[in-house]
């Protein structure tokens, strides 16, 4: 791949058929909104620009989302939001997973995306066992209660060749929560639990979790459906999530410099594989 180009907002407006939006270091600094970012929305709602904000959250439902967007100054409407949490619908109706038994560990509005997604609610100390765990949110479990329980389910459903399958909707190993602050996200209790069923089992697909959010395929396919182009540039700040799952999914990627990612010449880009390389360095929204 050749090192990214300089572009501007106006440029990728103009080239693509649509475009794509994370949110934590790109529109938000997880506070406030990022410069420009707000006058952006707003001229993109008037011009009926195709953008989607493409976010791994899947903590928070879509009507609490587009309330906090608007507390910072966004009119996001929530069917330009694409989150991980509502991709659970899509991957029940394409397993036929319609009434299966499903533990959710995470917050009610984690429940919410699940049970709208037509399965059934059991608890992990219930008289049904679950054949779907979804781990929904990094809170508020005793984590080591709660993974040692997880492991002696799977382990024994995996030895009874009738494996629990395992969601994890949003694979953020870190989140940011404050200046400086992060807390583990819910993929750090998966890839310990998925690294314990290894040691136990070795390596197997069926003991590995499903992930639904970036880099995966399911949510760039998501928001390539709504915006129905793969002519569409992906505008992150994460090289890992952003920028190689948009290279994975065949479009084009932009990062900028306002979040995680902090390179901002060409030349900075050259160590780093093809793969986490994006096509454009955005320096700002305007
Ligand atoms: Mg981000």
């Amino acid at each position: 791949m050749t090192s990214p180009t300089q572009t501007t907002i106006s440029v990728l407006i103009e080239k693509y058929d649509a475009l794509f939006f994370d949110s934590f270091g790109v529109l938000i600094d997880g506070v406030d909104a990022l410069p420009n970012a707000v006058d952006l929305i707003d001229q993109m709602n008037a011009d009926q620009t195709n953008y989607f904000v493409v976010t791994n959250d899947a903590s928070v439902s879509l009507d609490s989302r587009v309330e906090t967007f608007a507390s910072k100054g966004f009119s996001i409407p929530k069917e330009r939001i694409i989150n991980s949490g509502s991709l659970m619908t899509g991957y029940i109706a394409e397993g036929d997973l319609q009434g299966i038994p499903t533990l959710v560990l995470g917050t009610q509005d984690a429940k919410d995306y699940t049970t709208d997604a037509g399965v059934r609610l059991v608890s992990l100390d219930g008289n049904e066992e679950p054949d779907l765990v979804v781990i929904g949110h990094s809170g508020p479990y005793d984590w080591k209660s709660t993974l040692e329980e997880l492991l002696r389910l799977f382990s024994r459903r995996f030895q009874q060749n009738n494996p629990v399958r395992l969601v994890l909707p949003n694979p953020d190993f870190i989140y940011p929560n404050g200046p400086g602050v992060f807390g583990f996200g819910a993929a750090a209790f998966v890839n310990a639990l998925e690294q314990a069923l290894e040691r136990l089992h070795g390596p197997h697909d069926s003991l590995i979790a499903t992930k639904l959010g970036k880099p995966h395929a399911p949510i760039f396919n998501a928001a390539i459906d709504s915006a129905g182009t793969t002519n569409a540039v992906m505008i992150g700040d994460q090289l890992e999530t952003d920028i190689s799952g948009a290279n994975s999914a065949g479009i084009d990627s932009a990062v900028v410099t306002t979040g995680i990612n902090r390179r901002s010449t060409p030349y900075e880009f050259e160590v780093l594989p093809d793969e986490l390389t994006p096509r454009y360095i955005l320096a700002s929204l305007v």
